[in-house]
């Protein structure tokens, strides 16, 4: 038959096909205009009360419903910003609705979530027209007419993104949400129906290639459906579902790709709004999710953080059950194994052991199951150390798509193995969707295949949808979507489905993969090592404090429990106390709050938290010091000794400042200031204590500092640093025959700090970008003058004003008993995107630098060659870098940062920056940090250098006590490891079960090790176990010879230890 109108124009007809969709243009004649039969909003139907809950406090259910209200209505407004606003809801069903599903409609352009009468949480809702939009809630499937419902619904003053503007600008504190729609509304069900079927058939004939067969078909067919349609004739809308089935019912052959679409609703646990929200949030997307899987028993959510369940537990216990049944009929899935999808860039190894230690127990203890994907959608790039300690944490699979925001270089693979620094493989797969939040369109299946890089290997991938970031999860018109999409002709096979059952199959059916060997490095973000600098410092500092506690607790408990019992000892290891603080590490170290990238008030709340760890920290400290020192039984004494403990593994020899003490000896040096003096601190064994004596030997040679021509010199027997009077770094030689020679390049200068423009393309927190290397310049000069002389430490102190409002105070400092060139400093910090940098040039040649990680290191160029190279111009390292050729080398360490460059022979600390977005204040004021260099004999991995880095972080605990006790103390070591100097007990700490005794160390250069462990405790059996503590084999221990621990390179074992006579009691 020919037709008798013209040919139909691609362009034109999707235009009119969206349009027939749209909630803007057309919409009292189009398709969306049939979306309701019904719709009643008069206050004969709905009657509101609201209570305005006062200084934005956010309360619970059941104080809120004590509370007085006041009648509301449609068109009011709520505010301010991070206010709540309770409403207590009666609605009647007009009485000629008979057996109709009825909505409640509600759209205040904020969040909100529906609770009964009873104080159950039902469903969350979120206003506006974003993706996220979720306004109607079903009050029921089939009404009888004329029947009341009544619930209250908690308003809450901020969008899913907080209360920003352009998503990451800081929160306006005035906002003001309207409450545009409140009504009732019965659905047409079939015009529902076709909408979900056109969608389909629109985004097939504007996503599939347009010159395939199926693209052409879907577009005519989409146009055939527009042109039978009329509004307000049901029989028109059936005809178009007709229409649409003839279409969809083609289905694929049998080599199609394969889709898992996996519900997944990505919560920050703090971004754009803080702490107390985000628990607010997960109530309202998990008690949707838990109503969605009511109504779809194929659904399947996976959600990770056991934080926020452990919130959910606390101040929503009944949601929380109904989330338990959920799981127990495998609808709602734990995944993921941490305590928060925690950065995975700065956290120390100990600290990601125990991100799976808290996560892995609660998911354990609370739905009787361990996780076995490691799930992390959103965080900034992954650390070489984590294949090993995700597989010693009992998780076998990583799940990531981060790396495809990368904006340098494309990741290349899809389905893979990743190879951790130490050999480990985890199978690994990235959606290649490219995003943890999909919707469910044909684009998405599309683009699924498209971009997946290792079709050939192995023919599936998964899809992650549903809302997120801010939570929200699926929405019913994604799983309507779904069902529609499962098996199309021209698109993916798609198919609701479990993550680890996504992952079961890709090991067993998946053929020669390919593999990538060490850090998934995030060519983006790479402003987070730095942004925030004192919740960095916080950061570590938290860590190695708690790492003290620990050891110095588990010394006490184990001597209380095998030693002569001390009757009067009130000690008890505080399990309690410990896991408290060890929380409040974990939580801060969530993905948006270490990194930087959180609003102001998230950073008070962490900033709360950290100050709590440092205080009860430093308390259990005590206690524990005073039980091994007997601090407290030496207050009568006249005569006062100094006792040092070494929490480090070896002996240390070191120079320490002291408080004067009345009944103290005369200090061998006072400061400045004449409140403290300084010690020598002799070759003080490693883990264990001992008395310090005043004295210094005979033979000993001293520090120096002087000023000669100009230049300030500090001077020890083994190196020779002259500053300039501007107090950079002109010359620096190691007085060792070997090794002597200049490291400073003629006319260079080193401790030089560069200023640079920092202003990224839009991420302000997040990035740095690959340009500001162009727009740099040196900092403002300061002055140069000596402050201490020796015998034991000389020092110089520069100011300067580094900028027209920021100014610096550093002490430079040197002892008489090591090399290392300590840079004490404080920054007084007021700066509009600057990003202040401190610079070494050392006469070295290597292709390769190294940078510390979790137990161990890696390396990373010092050129451009390539994109891939030059991709990493600012990058993460821990305690230290390092820069060596052969026979020598220097590393540049720090106490409290995280960005590195190091480019040809240059080596750059990252000290400050000054973003304004989303935090406007965000690191504005005083910073104090430390950063030293040490020049050695030998390349990096003949060196010290790792153990220097401990040093320089974790400082010998000196505390005054009688003389008698200080004199008469044990000084044996607690424990010994020898034969291994490449071997770090890192960890030593009570097992999480039992009165046994963990302790972790690593394989810290990448070499094989033999390493011997004694103690003068009373060791009796020694298991090695995972980072869970589950056993996995025996290891021979003998009183005298000790047990040998053998290591593979950067292998991290995990001991416990049981003790002789267990008589245990527990807290
Ligand atoms: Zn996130």
């Amino acid at each position: 038959m020919a037709s008798s109108y013209p040919r139909i124009v691609r362009d034109i007809t999707v235009e009119r096909c969206e349009k027939f969709l749209s909630r803007n243009f057309y919409s009292d004649v189009n398709l969306f205009s049939q979306l309701y039969k019904e719709r009643e909003d008069s206050k004969k139907y709905i009657e509101l009360y609201v209570y305005s809950v006062p200084d934005l406090k956010r309360i619970p259910f059941e104080e809120a419903i004590k509370s007085k209200y006041t009648k509301a209505e449609r068109g009011d407004s709520f505010g301010p910003s991070w206010s709540t606003h309770w409403f207590h809801i009666n609605v009647k069903i007009p009485g000629n609705w008979k057996n109709e599903e009825v909505h409640f409609l509600w759209d205040s352009d904020n969040e909100g979530m529906i609770w009964t009468v009873e104080g159950v949480p039902l469903q969350g809702l979120t206003g506006g027209y974003g993706n996220d939009r979720r306004v109607e809630y079903v009050l029921t499937r089939s009404c009888k007419g004329g029947e009341t419902f009544e619930f209250y619904l908690e308003m809450a003053c901020n969008g899913m993104f907080g209360n920003g503007n352009n998503t990451i600008g800081p929160p306006d504190p005035n906002r003001t949400f309207r409450l545009n729609t409140v009504e009732l509304g019965v659905p047409n069900k079939d015009a529902w129906g076709l909408f979900y079927d056109f969608q389909i058939i629109l985004d097939m004939a504007k996503e599939i290639p347009h010159d395939t067969v199926r693209s052409a078909q879907a577009l005519y067919v989409a146009n055939n459906i527009v042109n039978v349609f009329q509004p307000g004739d049901n029989k028109t809308i059936l005809e178009g579902r007709k229409i649409a089935q003839e279409f969809l019912k083609n289905k694929n052959g049998s080599t199609q790709h394969k889709l898992t679409a996996v519900g997944h609703c990505h919560i920050d646990t703090a971004w754009l709004w803080p702490y107390d929200e985000t628990k607010r949030k997960v109530a309202r997307s998990w008690s949707t999710q838990v109503g969605l899987m009511e109504i779809y028993p194929d659904y399947k959510f996976v959600c990770s953080q056991a934080q926020q369940f452990e919130w959910l537990h606390e101040y929503y216990p009944k949601l929380f059950d109904k989330v338990k049944e959920k799981s127990d009929k495998g609808q709602f899935c734990t995944i993921g194994g941490t305590w928060v999808e925690m950065d995975c860039n700065l956290p120390s190894g100990e600290s990601f052991c125990r991100q799976f230690l808290y996560g892995q127990r609660y998911f354990e203890h609370n739905f009787g199951k361990r996780s076995k994907v490691f799930w992390l959608p959103d965080t900034f790039g992954y650390s070489a150390q984590l294949p090993q300690i995700i597989k010693g944490a009992g998780l076998e699979y990583f799940f990531t798509q981060k790396l495809s925001w990368n904006n340098i270089n494309k990741f290349p693979n899809t389905t893979f193995y990743w190879i951790g620094i130490d050999g480990t493989k985890v199978l690994t797969h990235m959606c290649p969707a490219e995003s943890y939040v999909s919707q469910c369109t044909a684009g998405e299946l599309i683009n699924s295949v498209r971009n997946h890089k290792d079709k050939e290997y192995s023919n599936e991938s998964l899809l992650v949808f549903g809302n997120g970031d801010g939570g929200g999860g699926p929405l019913a018109s994604m799983i309507e979507r779904l069902q529609r999409l499962k098996d199309i002709d021209g698109l993916a096979k798609v198919e609701m489905g479990s993550a680890e059952e996504f992952y079961e199959r890709l090991e067993k059916n998946s053929k020669e993969l390919v593999s990538w060997k060490g850090e998934l490095y995030f060519e983006l973000h790479r402003g987070t090592y730095t942004s925030h600098g004192r919740i960095k410092r916080y950061n570590r500092k938290s860590e190695l404090l708690l790492r003290d506690v620990e050891l110095l607790s588990t010394i006490n408990f184990i001597k209380l429990q095998t030693e002569n019992k001390d009757k009067d000892s009130t000690f008890n290891y505080p399990k309690k106390e410990l896991d408290k603080l060890w929380k409040y590490v974990l939580l801060n170290q969530f993905h948006d709050v270490l990194p930087g990238s959180s609003i102001e008030m998230v950073y008070d709340d962490a900033t709360k938290f950290y100050k709590e760890v440092e205080k009860t920290g430093n308390i259990l400290l005590e206690n524990a010091l005073d039980e091994l020192f007997k601090i407290s039984k030496s207050a009568e004494s006249a005569k006062k000794g100094l006792l040092a403990f070494n929490t480090l593994g070896w002996n240390r020899t070191e120079v320490i400042e002291v408080p004067v003490h009345e009944g103290l000896g005369k200090l061998p040096q006072l400061s400045k200031d004449k409140k403290s003096g300084f010690v020598l601190v002799n070759d003080v064994i490693g883990l264990g204590a001992q008395g310090v004596g005043l004295g210094i030997p005979d033979n000993f040679t001293q520090v120096n500092a002087c000023v000669i021509n100009d230049l300030f010199c500090l001077q020890n027997k083994y190196i020779s640093a002259k500053f300039d009077k501007h107090g950079r770094l002109v010359s620096l030689i190691d007085l060792d025959l070997k090794s002597n020679r200049e490291l400073i390049p003629e006319g260079q200068y080193g401790n030089k700090f560069n200023m640079y423009e920092d202003i990224p393309l839009f991420w302000d927190a997040w990035d740095v970008e690959i340009y500001h290397l162009q727009k740099g310049h040196e900092a403002g000069l300061g002055t140069v003058k000596i402050i201490e002389t020796g015998p034991l430490r000389a020092s110089l102190l520069l100011e300067s004003k580094i900028s027209k409002t920021s100014t610096l105070r550093q002490v430079i400092s040197l002892t008489a008993v090591s090399p290392r060139i300590d840079f004490d400093t404080t920054v007084n910090w007021d700066e509009n995107r600057q990003f202040l940098k401190v610079e070494f040039p050392f006469d070295i040649n290597n292709d390769y630098a190294t940078y510390e990680t979790q137990f161990g290191f890696i390396r990373r160029p010092t050129h451009y060659n390539t994109t891939w190279d030059s991709a990493k111009f600012e990058v993460c390292g821990h305690k230290f870098a390092d820069l060596s050729e052969y026979g020598y080398g220097v590393a540049l360490l720090n106490d409290c940062k995280y960005g590195y460059a190091i480019h040809e022979n240059v080596m750059r600390l990252s000290l400050l920056r000054a973003p304004k977005a989303p935090d406007a204040h965000c690191d504005i004021g005083t910073h104090k940090f430390k950063y030293a260099i040490l020049p050695h004999a030998c390349s990096f991995l003949e060196s010290n250098v790792v153990r220097e880095a401990y040093q320089l972080n974790v400082p010998l605990i000196i505390r005054t006590t009688s003389e008698e006790i200080a004199q008469a103390y044990d000084t044996r070591s607690y424990f010994t490891i020898s034969n291994a100097p490449n071997v770090i007990l890192d960890t030593v700490k009570r097992a999480e079960d039992s009165g046994e005794i963990i302790m972790r160390l690593f394989e810290a250069y990448g070499g094989h090790a033999k390493a011997i462990l004694t103690s003068i405790l009373p060791l009796e059996h020694i298991y090695e176990t995972n980072i869970l503590e589950d056993n996995t084999c025996h290891i021979n221990y003998h009183r005298q010879n000790g047990a040998i621990i053998n290591f593979r390179p950067f292998q991290v074992i995990t001991l416990k230890v049981t003790l002789r006579e267990q008589e245990w009691t527990f807290l």
